[in-house]
């Protein structure tokens, strides 16, 4: 195995030092060549393994996989039964795929601003955007950090309303020493090459609701009460559809990966931790470039590192100069109800959520992965501060 602090000679392509990027070690590639070479490649025993495992690493009593985290978000909007006319609260600085989710059902998402120092959901403004049609609140544990459940819970509790986490950034985090995954009704994971573990594509929703995680699976399942593998076990042809449902399975192929990956994830964290310390140190005499705030419960989890410029910073020329120097920068995210689409289907648009869109014309996220090196975290830190001072109007 690869020691954690280097990487092999020619490793990259290039010198590029990306955003993000994957870690694949020799036991992952064993563990998925052995089930490559068993009688299960899909809808066999990695399947119930795998979601074993990762509901005993969040803390939850059901993990449901799935073949995405987009995919994850559909199925749970699916389970809370929302349809024509039920609002869903998301908050607008985030992934599309968290909103989409919504529009998939038939409901409507109502989109909501988010604090100026965390970028996560403002729950004041959660509650301010309650109608008698809303159903449901998507959080968004941005960047990594768990938002304020304390609040978001008491809000939902008081209204009736199902709490939804997208948790796509934050395996592995905490809230007030409570594991990410179990925070929310409803919990959210995507195993993109970019997050924290990787399927290659997959996702996870985990819940402590039987009745949720039952409808789940059917979901992921053309909307079929049993399996083929189930049905194998019990020697029957009989099966019902009850709902309509998709083809939304993990394959047994991916979740031996994510079984071999969820291994590495408590070391893979804490370097994500020391990454982000690192960058911390190194930034904080400039004060040109601030990394967001970090709330003193909450155990960051590090997906993103994300940095705000200072107003008198061109951002664009930062974005542009970073790049010809090999730094993989990126901007996480236009806010959603900037896209044509909202706009077109719901006629959101500037003005909505003032916070996210002004935040949105600063931000830009420094490469954070558990394979980047000490030497390229410095890297990044003296061109970050080289280039900034250059871009000062
Ligand atoms: C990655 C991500 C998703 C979608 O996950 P996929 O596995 O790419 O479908 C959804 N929400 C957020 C916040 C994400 O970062």
């Amino acid at each position: 195995m690869a020691d954690q602090h280097s990487r092999d000679a020619g490793d990259d392509q290039n010198n590029m030092i990306p955003y993000g990027k994957q870690w694949i070690d020799e036991d992952d590639i064993e563990a998925v060549v052995k089930v490559l070479r068993s009688d299960w490649l899909t809808t066999g025993p990695k399947i119930e393994e795998f979601e074993a495992t990762f509901a005993r690493v969040t803390g939850t009593r059901h993990a449901v996989a799935v073949s995405s985290g987009t995919a994850a978000l559909h199925a749970a909007i699916f389970a809370l039964e929302i349809g024509l006319g039920d609002e869903v609260i998301v908050p607008s600085m985030t992934f599309a795929a968290s909103a989409n989710c919504v529009v998939y059902q038939g409901g409507t998402p109502v989109f909501v601003d988010v604090e100026p120092d965390t970028l996560l959901v403002d729950p004041a403004k959660v509650e301010a955007k309650i109608t008698s049609r809303t159903r449901a609140i998507i959080s968004v544990d941005y960047a990594g950090q768990p938002c304020d459940y304390y609040a978001l819970r008491t809000i939902a509790e008081r209204h009736k309303l199902t709490l939804v986490d997208d948790a796509c950034h934050a395996l592995g985090g905490q809230y007030r020493g409570r594991p990410v995954g179990s925070l929310a009704d409803v919990n959210v994971f995507s195993f993109h090459p970019m997050k924290h573990i990787t399927t290659g594509e997959g996702g996870m929703i985990t819940t402590d609701n039987p009745e949720f995680a039952g409808r789940m699976r059917m979901f992921r399942n053309h909307g079929i009460t049993s399996d083929h593998h189930q049905r194998d076990r019990s020697g029957s042809w009989f099966y019902e559809m009850m709902d309509l449902g998709y083809n939304l399975r993990l394959t047994d192929i991916q979740c031996a990966l994510g079984l071999s990956q969820l291994k590495k994830l408590p070391r893979w964290v804490k370097r994500r931790r020391e990454i982000a310390s690192i960058y911390d140190r190194g930034l904080s005499n400039s004060a040109d470039v601030k990394p967001l705030a970090v709330r003193p419960e909450n155990f960051h989890a590090y997906h993103l590192y994300v940095t705000r410029l200072d107003d008198n910073i061109d951002r664009q020329e930062v974005f542009s100069l970073l790049r010809k120097q090999d730094i993989g920068v990126n901007v996480h995210y236009i806010p959603v109800h900037m896209h044509p689409f909202y706009r077109q289907r719901l006629g959101t648009g500037p003005g909505l959520c003032p916070v996210a869109e002004s935040a949105y014309e600063h931000i830009i996220s420094l490469p954070m992965f558990p394979r980047l090196i000490d030497d390229e975290i410095h890297r990044v830190i003296s061109t970050v501060s080289d280039v900034v001072k250059h871009c000062k109007s």
